[in-house]
């Protein structure tokens, strides 16, 4: 193998890094630590990325791409740019390939292997869809890291002490917190929450509504073409101030053009703390339910490390500080997530060799709860009945046995949901799984169900009909629950025959 990079593949930002001759070095990409996660299309059919892109998000805003990332996995979402359509996975791709070039003019040889991080509270579509990218931009993905956990690693490695470390990560479009236990160079994520629609984004969008109202824009004027151009450049001064209340008490924004006025405000800390106090109590709640999920309390954690541009707001230091304790706030905040995955991308790539950093180990949960949709049968009702638990270890795996219920059923139809409630909803339904039954019969015919989540977080499914004396005798155990690895291993060496399974997760 040769050398092997980390990617923070970030909603605002992306930064790449690699480990070697003993130590992790960030590779600049244009010059810079971190670019622009920000593609733009001229007309000529050139594809800027990075810097150059996001310098044309206000002139060009309808051909220019920013903040793809909260979308991707999401099937139905698509731009149209010029007389072409583009997804958030082709925007990423975008994204990696020039990281992969950079990478690879910087380190002096092609650049295959590479660990790219994820929010830890991304569903399996969103994983499923970031290694995709990944791989269409020429990249092998040795694994898919949660940014928590990868900033862990970049902060932990060598430290001695044992550990319980909470990471609170709030970049530019996603939120996440994880607990891990470090022990001796081992990582182990205890729990994960969070909230893949909650960023900084959403604190410059509380602020541009605030202005917006106070110019009274109308709906009109705000959906034509030079609203959107005069939105695009209403947020560039959004943010600015907002970086500049995270350093003082009051700041300023004038843009003498926008809107048919002018626009002359102050806003201080204090409004600002008002507008977005909502978005950031939603935070607050995550940090209770991952503790109790993680059966701590606030006296367990020896340390909390922020992570993400959108930390560097005052409010998200001090209502960390008042929750949990004092926090710790890295140097490199920029890089640090990108400089986890880089170590870890060495140690898969060359676990044996001397070149290669503290052999890590690193063990994740899952993010969601997987189940069925079945009818129970005391209360006749249709319930979830959860096959893999949140916060399972990962690799991890499921299974459920359903019969035919019908004299010559053609096929079993599973309703899978991502949920941690019991009562099935739309809005958890990831998709249908459909078992084709081979050869129908007048009794019932038996099939199993397996889910297995890899140590990406990603989902795959088999499916097999069996006769009934093959497999429901033998795969309960004693206490009434599934042998799961005599199934696995069942279905893996061929005992039993694979059906057709067709996942339709067209949400
Ligand atoms: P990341 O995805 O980690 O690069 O975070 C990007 C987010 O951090 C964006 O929403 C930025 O507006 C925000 N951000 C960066 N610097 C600051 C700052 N000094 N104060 C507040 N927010 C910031």
């Amino acid at each position: 193998m040769g050398t092997a990079i980390g990617i923070d593949l970030g909603t605002s930002n992306s930064a790449v890094a690699v480990y070697r001759r003993g130590k992790v070095e960030t590779i600049p990409v244009d010059g810079r630590k971190t670019m622009p996660s920000v593609i733009s299309y001229k007309d000529n059919g050139q594809i800027l990325v990075g810097n150059a892109a996001k310098a044309r998000l206000y002139i060009d805003p309808l051909n220019s791409i920013a903040s793809s990332k909260r979308f991707i996995g999401n099937r139905d979402k698509v731009y149209h740019v010029h007389n072409r359509t583009v997804t958030p996975v082709d925007v990423a791709k975008n994204i990696l390939e020039k990281i992969r070039v950079e990478a690879s003019k910087y380190i002096g040889e092609e650049v295959k292997d590479a660990v790219i991080t994820i929010p830890a509270y991304f569903t399996d579509e969103q994983r499923e869809a970031t290694r995709k990218a990944g791989e269409m931009a020429g990249l092998n993905v040795l694994r898919l890291l949660s940014e928590p956990t990868a900033a862990a690693i970049a902060y932990g490695l060598d430290k001695e002490r044992n550990q319980t470390i909470m990471v609170y990560d709030l970049g530019g479009g996603t939120f996440d917190v994880s607990i891990l236990k470090v022990e001796n160079n081992n990582f182990r994520v205890v729990a994960v929450d969070g909230d893949s629609m909650l960023g900084g984004d959403d604190f410059d969008e509380a602020i541009t509504e605030y202005l917006m109202k106070k110019l009274n824009v109308s709906g009109s004027v705000k959906n034509s073409n030079n609203g959107s151009t005069a939105i695009q450049q209403l947020k560039e001064a959004v943010e600015e101030l907002k970086k500049e209340l995270s350093e003082s008490d009051f700041a300023d924004i004038t843009i003498p053009d926008i809107f048919g006025t002018h626009l002359d405000e102050e806003v201080d800390i204090h409004t600002f703390n008002q507008l977005t106090q909502s978005l950031l109590d939603r935070t607050i709640d995550k940090i209770q339910e991952v503790l109790k999920a993680a059966g701590l309390t606030k006296n367990d954690i020896s340390r909390v490390i922020l992570v993400g541009g959108s930390t560097r707001m005052r409010a998200v230091q001090e209502v960390v500080a008042k929750q949990i304790k004092q926090p710790y706030i890295a140097d490199n905040i920029d890089e640090i997530v990108a400089q986890g995955a880089a170590i870890m991308a060495a140690n898969l790539s060359a676990p044996d060799l001397d070149s290669t950093p503290v052999p890590i180990e690193v063990e994740e949960v899952t993010s969601h709860s997987i189940g069925i949709g079945l009818i129970e049968m005391e209360t006749n009702e249709f319930k979830v009945f959860h096959l893999i638990n949140k916060n399972t270890k990962l690799p991890c795996t499921g299974a459920e046995i359903c019969f035919t219920i019908q004299p010559y059923q053609k096929e079993l139809r599973l309703q899978v949901y991502r949920t941690e409630s019991r009562i099935p909803t739309d809005e958890s339904k990831i998709g249908e799984l459909t078992l084709k039954i081979h050869k129908p019969q007048a009794q019932e015919v038996i099939a199993v169900a397996l889910f297995e989540i890899d140590q990406s977080g990603i989902l795959t499914f088999s499916s097999a009909e069996v006769g009934r004396e093959s497999l429901i005798f033998r795969s309960y155990q004693e206490d009434g629950n599934l042998d799961i690895p005599l199934i696995e291993s069942m279905l893996h060496s061929g005992d039993l025959r694979p059906v057709k399974v067709v996942i339709n997760t067209n949400k």
